[in-house]
């Protein structure tokens, strides 16, 4: 790399200090900062006896001298399902709903559940029992393949209780994915259902998992089928109703505990840069920091707050912030099955408004996708109840947090911008509702307990105002255990980059206080003569553009400048109508090329600018920048097996032959 740091070209003045109502509530201090810097162990121990019930206490807090594979709590016991259902109901709290399901149709196949914790505990005891009577015991992987329906968080948890690692694979994926990923972590046994309803039709899943066992040998001894839909399905003698195993089953089963050190789960990272890893997390560390973060950053109060959480189960942060950190709180929450726009873009802000949501955790895609479908959306409903706004998956832009801010929360709900990833397993870096001042675009700094800086070339930590990549310097509870099988490719992976320090893949700048911003991958950062620009420096700068919802930068090659800065963009919905009635497209990018380089200067001025109806994401809604840049270096274009949508890069492709380039 020619020059050591990343161009530090964006700036942001505005800062939203917290109402001191919302602070003497709330979960997360000011003093905590204070308590984690003096005896970090110690800080993480509090948090693992105060917030998790463990059958065996540890004595030891973390073993880190055979970095980079660390221990945590490694001498205590617990059970992870004993602590997300079955301490509460002895608590007393039995009769609180744990999950108010809302599934997508809303006609006669309509289906809304209110489960409680009591109802909840059941379940899990009876497929805990199912299991077992289907020889899964102990350290047998199990893969899920289900829509987002309660199974599939009664199924997570009746692994967890028998010390069965889960393997949750996204039910949007393909045979060829679910295969492979079955065996890589050599999975005894699948659940899945015939079906679920997506974008207003029932979409069948169980032919998938047909076509999956059929293609290579897995070893797979039973498939446990969900009836969701009712679609007929094809059968095999492999093949045995979820309901029938659970009826069959006994009614009661005791939870004992496993090591801190057990595999909980194997989770495949979405894939935005490649080839999805298969990420493994152990139990005590990730579902202390699970619960800890999702009470301080998404202050959860579970008495009186209902969550909701956008994200699919078969995300890390579904499985985190869905199924862990909540439970483990006792949390009320709602989980939703379907697309956002079924059967009508307001479908979110009813639900919010029927079920008096108080906290949404969200990505930045979903935000910026309401910002094209216009504001009068969610203007039509009852958001009152929300108190804190999240958001997690990519950058959010400046614009889209201040949308997010103004449209969603009343212009007075703090919103947490939380940076983290599948390897982390929990939130690292996000500000605390009640404490920080919130600077839009910016995820601030690491939370109490996690200990990151940004460095240069040399491994040197960058002064303010400099830019560089992300790392992490102390290991955390939640931390990945590493690639299930693979462990030089854990060390090669996270490690050598940088030695003793974790190295994310992020390039990132600290602002003159000392706020981290995320600039996107190091991987996708540019070089225009010999300036190293972000992505997301230029992306926000395109969205704060009025008639802008969303936008994607990559470099392509360039004779003069070595890299040319080409940008996507998509139009807000009443930009789109006057580009189309009045023809205006020639003059708008041209606008939108000056508008960049007012806003962050000359150098980071796009060669060239397409307006696109969707970008290029990931199946999470993450943008795959890579796609773009064979697409602008007129490439073949790469690997597509994660693209949510294929056809989106042959639109993109034939637009990019009708533009001119200028
Ligand atoms: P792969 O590693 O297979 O390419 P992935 O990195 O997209 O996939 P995840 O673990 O789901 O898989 O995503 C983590 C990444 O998401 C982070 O490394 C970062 O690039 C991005 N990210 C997550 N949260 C934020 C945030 N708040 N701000 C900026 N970027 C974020
Ligand atoms: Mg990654």
């Amino acid at each position: 790399m020619s020059s050591p740091t990343l161009e530090n070209l964006g700036h942001e003045d505005r800062s939203f200090p917290p109402d001191p109502a919302f602070t003497a509530q709330a979960n997360g201090t000011t003093a905590m900062y204070a308590a984690a810097d003096a005896d970090y162990e110690s800080f993480w121990a509090d948090q693992a006896r105060s917030r998790l019930t463990w059958s065996k206490d540890f004595t030891e807090v973390l073993d880190w001298s055979k970095a980079p594979f660390a221990t945590w709590f490694a001498d205590g016991e617990l059970n992870a399902a004993y602590n997300c259902v079955d301490r509460h109901v002895e608590a007393g709290h039995g009769d609180r709903v744990a999950i108010h399901f809302v599934g997508e149709p809303t006609d006669d196949t309509a289906d809304t559940r209110d489960i409680t914790y009591a109802e909840l505990h059941a379940q899990v005891q009876r497929a805990a029992n199912a299991l077992q009577d289907l020889g899964v015991g102990k350290g047998d992987t199990v893969a899920i393949y289900l829509p987002m329906i309660p199974e599939a968080v009664v199924a997570m948890l009746a692994c967890a209780r028998i010390g069965a690692p889960h393997s949750v694979v996204f039910g949007g994926f393909s045979a060829e994915a679910l295969n492979s990923r079955i065996r890589d972590a050599k999975c005894k046994l699948v659940i899945t259902a015939d079906g679920g309803y997506r974008r207003g039709a029932a979409s069948a899943l169980k032919p998938a998992v047909d076509e999956a066992l059929a293609k290579a040998p897995t070893g797979v001894e039973h498939v446990l089928v969900v009836k969701r839909t009712g679609a007929e399905v094809a059968w095999t003698d492999v093949d045995i109703w979820w309901e029938d195993a659970l009826a069959a089953a006994d009614a009661t089963h005791v939870a004992v505990g496993f090591e801190a050190e057990h595999p909980l789960f194997i989770l495949y990272t979405s894939g935005t840069t490649g080839k999805p890893k298969g990420i493994f997390h152990t139990t005590g560390g990730y579902l202390t920091q699970v619960a800890y973060t999702n009470a301080v950053v998404h202050d959860v109060h579970p008495e009186t707050d209902v969550y909701w959480c956008t994200a699919d189960v078969g995300w890390v942060t579904g499985h985190s912030y869905i199924v862990y950190g909540p439970l483990a709180n006792g949390a009320t929450q709602v989980m939703y099955e379907g697309t956002p726009d079924t059967p009508h873009q307001g479908r979110w802000w009813e639900i919010i408004q029927d079920h008096k949501v108080t906290i949404l955790y969200t990505a930045p895609t979903a935000i910026r996708t309401c910002m094209k479908w216009g504001e009068s959306i969610p203007a039509k409903f009852d958001l009152s109840s929300l108190r804190v706004l999240g958001s997690v998956g990519e950058s959010i832009n400046p614009e889209a947090w201040m949308w997010y801010r103004r449209v969603i929360g009343a212009g007075t709900a703090p919103i947490v911008d939380t940076w983290w990833q599948t390897e982390t397993g929990g939130i690292m870096i996000s500000p605390l509702p009640g404490v920080t001042a919130l600077k839009p675009g910016s995820a601030q700094r690491a939370i109490p307990g996690i200990s990151v800086d940004v460095v240069d070339d040399e491994a040197k930590s960058v002064p303010d105002g400099g830019g560089g990549y992300l790392v992490v310097d102390k290991p955390w509870p939640a931390m990945l255990r590493g690639i299930w099988g693979d462990p030089e490719r854990y060390q090669e992976t996270y490690w050598s980059r940088f030695p003793g320090l974790y190295f994310a893949g992020d390039g990132a700048k600290k602002d003159s206080e000392g706020n981290i911003w995320l600039l996107g991958r190091v991987d996708d950062v540019m070089n225009v003569s010999g300036h190293r620009l972000s992505t997301t420096e230029i992306e926000s700068a395109l969205v704060s553009h009025p008639k802008v919802a969303e936008a994607a930068v990559v470099g392509a090659a360039d004779a003069t400048t070595g890299q040319a800065v080409c940008a996507f963009v998509i139009l807000r919905g009443d930009a789109v109508q006057e580009v189309d009635e009045k023809g205006e497209g020639v003059d708008l990018v041209q606008e939108l090329r000056n508008h960049v380089a007012k806003e962050i200067g000359p150098i980071a001025k796009p060669r060239q600018i397409m307006i696109v109806k969707e970008l290029p994401k990931t199946r999470s809604g993450k943008i795959m920048r890579r796609l773009l840049r064979d697409v602008a270096e007129h490439r073949e274009v790469g690997d597509v097996t994660t693209l949510a949508d294929s056809t989106v890069m042959d639109l993109i492709k034939t637009g990019l032959d009708t533009t001119s380039e200028d």
